[in-house]
């Protein structure tokens, strides 16, 4: 059961309330209940899947504790508002997607566009994060069911060596992992000395 405190921290670790984190949010204490799931962090046993790199996946890493550095969430871009919940092992688990409209208009996303390339005054920009926040206190007052579709799924993610061995580039002698080296002209070389 989602508790005042897990959206407090949720909220408090992102920065600011929105669609994204709400969905993110609600994505993960749906899934715990589906999957029946009690412990505090998954990331022993399960890996998540988010369909985008967006402000749900802060909400994924506070409330499952798979987290990008320890491996237990993978980012396959999308484009969707979608987050599968996998049980390492056995492949099953389920998925969550967004039904609900993320945006009730594209204004706040033009509004959005305008504040990161600097281009907004500061009424437009004060106007962004206004809405920002309204459609996340809107989308967080749905049930489960009107936000969510749910599918069964049984996929098993292979897993994926990340370390490599560490090469010094010839010019900058910082360390590089094998797979970014390149050896040119007999020297070894980190992608930027490379390129
Ligand atoms: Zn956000
Ligand atoms: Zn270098």
């Amino acid at each position: 059961m989602i508790t005042h405190e897990d959206w407090e921290a949720t909220v408090k670790f992102h920065g600011h309330i929105c669609p994204g984190i709400v969905v993110g949010h609600r994505a993960c204490w749906y899934a715990r209940q589906l999957l029946n799931l009690s412990s505090p962090s998954l990331a022993p046993e399960y890996v998540v899947v988010a369909e985008n790199d967006l402000c749900g996946v802060d909400a994924v890493q506070v409330n499952t504790g798979c987290t990008v550095g320890n491996d237990g969430l993978i980012i396959d871009l999308q484009g969707k508002q979608a987050f599968s919940f996998i049980h390492k092992k056995t492949g099953k688990g389920v998925r969550i997607v967004l039904e609900a409209p993320l945006w009730d208009s594209n204004h706040p996303i033009e509004l959005h566009h305008k504040v990161k390339l600097g281009t907004a005054s500061p009424e437009e920009a004060q106007e962004f994060f206004r809405l920002r926040n309204q459609r996340g206190e809107e989308l967080l007052k749905l049930t489960d069911e009107e936000l969510f579709k749910v599918e069964e799924i049984d996929r098993k993610i292979p897993g994926k060596p990340r370390l490599h061995p560490v090469f010094r580039c010839s010019r900058c002698d910082e360390q590089v992992m094998q797979p970014w080296a390149k050896e040119q002209d007999g020297e070894i070389l980190c992608p930027r000395c490379g390129r």
